[in-house]
């Protein structure tokens, strides 16, 4: 590892994408320091970003490809290992056809990786069967954000609005451990007299700094928006005019709403009536308010209809596309919004394009120079896609993902990934999925490379090379550079990361998510670039679009120009507690681990802050079973079971439980998970499940 230069750039980790220094350091190595002229983090990093140096050691990462000899990974040339994985997609697809060969790529990848793996699958294995670990994060969100707005970009205004809006409602996050220098926004907020309400089952930090908390059950929140909205129109709050002009659908949602009496949405959920009239007060007096939700609501196996629940208030009040108000998604991956985009997505084509849209099967095919009609439809979505290992799909291409530890089910998962014919893992560490792998090949990571990703705001962002990788690493382009030369595609893989992009800007050109006057020059000066941003071909000249870092303010992206309500009603999560399983599980994060843990739990001041798992436990609950704090328990659901130490506290609700979900082994939180999925989104519903938990008996 050698430091280039000082060099500005950008986290490896969360959707933040803070700005960080990479500086070299006398005695050897590199640290990693604060930028303060990058707006949204203004010069605060947290643990992760702070020591995501670390993760850069040889020491921790993988410095040579591996290939599977006499049952053990062995060390190969990555001749050896290249042609191994070309030998054995290509004899899969010509024994079993192109759709018995999956890829699966991952939220962190950058713009011009998912890109390119998208491409690849289907232009060099011409396989529909593609699809990524983002399916698993923000994808209700996104269902939701396009079914009401016609477009889905996280948030459709920046981070620096928050502190000016009157009032913030934030479902089912929790900034404070998942992005702590986000926080400011809402202490800034707070500062100026706005309020913050907070929607989760757990008194969190972020809860704690809350004007209202409200404590749903989990899997309710779609009840409880129901009955804000029903106060809403009963307290004479809605704004008619904006309704009349600005959407469309309204008496049917309005009709859903007002079947649902609060008191019977505070029966469902636990939140008194007085409480939802105070959250409907202090959302509706202020002239400007938000609402943003994240995984909470959305992973749920109604988690579209969750979130567009949600989004319902902000046009029945007004509050979308004006200033200082709307929806925002708060998406977590760091590249969780441009992996979405760019066509890695089991049904899009890079620029936002649906798969099965004429028009953009031909577009995107003319910048690939293929046929329109041999690019594959759509696939399967990532948990069905896991689900058909060693079935339908035969061998696996996997890309920046884990899902041994972060699928659900993961038992499960991880019996269908040890069935595969044949799996090849590119990463930058030996995760629990590189373990399983046939082939392993080692890739350049963030500071190691250049390449582009797009933040939670919708801010395109340029991550720069600030150090040379360690011999023996190659980049994920290089990858798919060689693999598509050896399956017989000797052009359209260049493994220069600008040149990559250059073509996803014409990909994505006219699209939804335009990219194409956006620039790798524009990131350097500009610090970024908000998308859309278009740049006619037919007038290159033509004087640069300075971006978009607001939408909707004129008119929705819906052909009609007009947001659509979403007529939603409650219904029960898809496991209900009984008898044998009577509590819920909710799973979620901690501050010093990030993901399936796979790079941060190999950061030693990570892993000593927050060593291992743990199951959050009321003192109700845990009197009743008989637990002391520290002792271990068993969670089990009907998918199986999981061992981790108690952590007694009030902060939960006593019919809860939480795990979070960053280690694999005994303690993995989602050898418990529901993978029922939401009809529109597939997403599954990692937020509750039923369980029982016991104390682990002496023995
Ligand atoms: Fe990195 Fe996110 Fe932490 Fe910022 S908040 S330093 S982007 S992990």
């Amino acid at each position: 590892m050698e430091p280039i230069a000082s060099t500005p750039t950008h986290c490896p980790y969360c959707a933040l994408q803070c700005g960080m220094n990479i500086t070299p350091l006398p005695q050897g190595g590199v640290e990693v320091t604060e930028r303060t002229d990058f707006p949204v983090n203004r010069g605060a990093l947290c643990g992760k970003g702070r020591t995501a140096a670390e993760v850069l050691s040889p020491a921790v990462r993988l410095t040579s490809p591996l290939v599977r000899s006499g049952g053990r990974l062995v060390e190969a040339s990555w001749a050896e290992a290249l042609d191994l994985v070309a030998e054995r997609l290509g004899s899969t697809r010509r024994e079993h056809g192109a759709d018995a060969l999956g890829v699966f790529g991952g939220g962190g990848l950058t713009n011009e990786k998912a890109y390119a793996l998208g491409k690849f699958a289907r232009v060099v294995l011409g396989t529909s069967q593609i699809d990524y670990n983002g399916r698993f994060c923000m994808s209700s969100a996104a269902a939701a954000g396009t079914k009401a707005f016609g477009l889905d970009r996280g948030l459709p205004f920046p981070l620096e609005d928050i502190p000016r809006t009157g009032c913030v409602i934030l479902v089912g996050s929790n900034l404070a451990e998942t992005m702590p220098p986000s926080l400011r926004f809402f202490t800034e907020l707070r500062e100026n007299g706005g309020k913050l309400i907070v929607v989760d089952p757990r008194r969190t930090r972020t809860a704690e700094q809350a004007d209202l908390h409200l404590a749903p059950r989990p899997g309710t929140d779609l009840a409880l928006a129901l009955g804000l909205l029903h106060l809403i129109v009963a307290e004479g709050r809605v704004d008619e005019e904006y309704v009349r002009e600005r959407t469309t659908g309204w008496e049917q949602a309005r009709a859903v709403a007002m079947a649902h009496w609060p008191e019977h949405v505070e029966r469902i959920t636990g939140v008194s009536v007085p409480q939802l009239r105070e959250a409907v007060r202090l959302f509706c007096e202020p002239e400007s308010a938000m609402v943003l939700t994240a995984r909470g609501p959305e992973q749920q196996s109604k988690g579209t209809d969750t979130v567009g629940a949600w989004i319902n208030l902000c046009l029945a009040t007004g509050r979308a596309g004006r200033p200082l108000s709307g929806y925002g998604c708060l998406t977590g991956q760091g590249n969780g919004q441009g992996g979405r985009e760019h066509g890695q997505k089991a049904d899009q084509l890079p620029g936002y394009r649906k798969l099965d849209d004429p028009a953009a099967r031909a577009h995107v095919a003319g910048v690939w120079g293929v046929d329109p009609d041999a690019l594959p439809g759509p696939g399967r979505s990532a948990y069905e896609l896991l689900d058909a290992l060693g079935t339908d799909i035969r061998a696996l291409l996997l890309m920046g993902s884990n899902p041994v530890v972060s699928a659900p089910r993961a038992a499960h998962i991880e019996e269908r990934v040890k069935s595969l014919g044949f799996l090849a893992v590119c990463d930058v560490v030996l995760s629990e999925t590189a373990q399983l792998a046939d082939v392993v090949l080692p890739v350049t990571q963030w500071a190691e490379e250049t390449g582009t990703t797009t933040s939670l705001e919708g801010r395109v962002l340029l991550r720069r090379q600030a150090v040379t990788p360690p011999p023996g690493v190659r980049s994920d382009l290089y990858v798919l550079h060689e693999l598509a030369a050896r399956l017989g595609v000797e052009k359209g893989f260049p493994t220069d990361p600008e040149e990559v992009f250059e073509e996803l800007r014409r990909a994505s050109a006219g699209g939804p998510a335009d990219y194409s006057g956006i620039t790798y020059r524009r990131l350097a000066e500009e610090n970024g670039v908000f998308w859309p941003c278009p740049q006619p071909a037919e007038d290159p000249a033509a004087e640069a679009h300075p971006g978009t870092p607001r939408l909707f303010l004129d008119r929705f992206a819906t052909a009609d120009g007009r947001a659509r309500f979403a007529a939603v009603a409650h219904r029960a999560t898809a496991e209900e507690p009984d008898a044998e399983y009577p509590l819920l599980l909710t799973t979620g994060r901690v501050v010093s681990q990030y993901q399936s843990g796979a790079q941060t739990r190999r950061v030693a001041e990570l892993n000593a802050a927050a060593p291992g798992p743990f199951v959050e436990l009321h003192p109700r609950l845990a009197a009743r079973i008989g637990a002391a704090e520290g002792d271990p328990v068993t969670v089990t659901s009907r998918r199986g079971r999981a061992t981790a130490p108690a952590r007694i506290t009030a902060a939960i609700r006593p019919d809860t439980v939480f795990m979070p979900f960053h280690w694999p082994g005994e303690g993995r939180a989602n050898t418990l998970t529901n993978p029922a999925l939401d009809p529109t989104s597939r997403m599954p519903e990692f937020k509750s499940c039923a369980v029982r938990v016991e104390v682990v008996g002496p023995g």
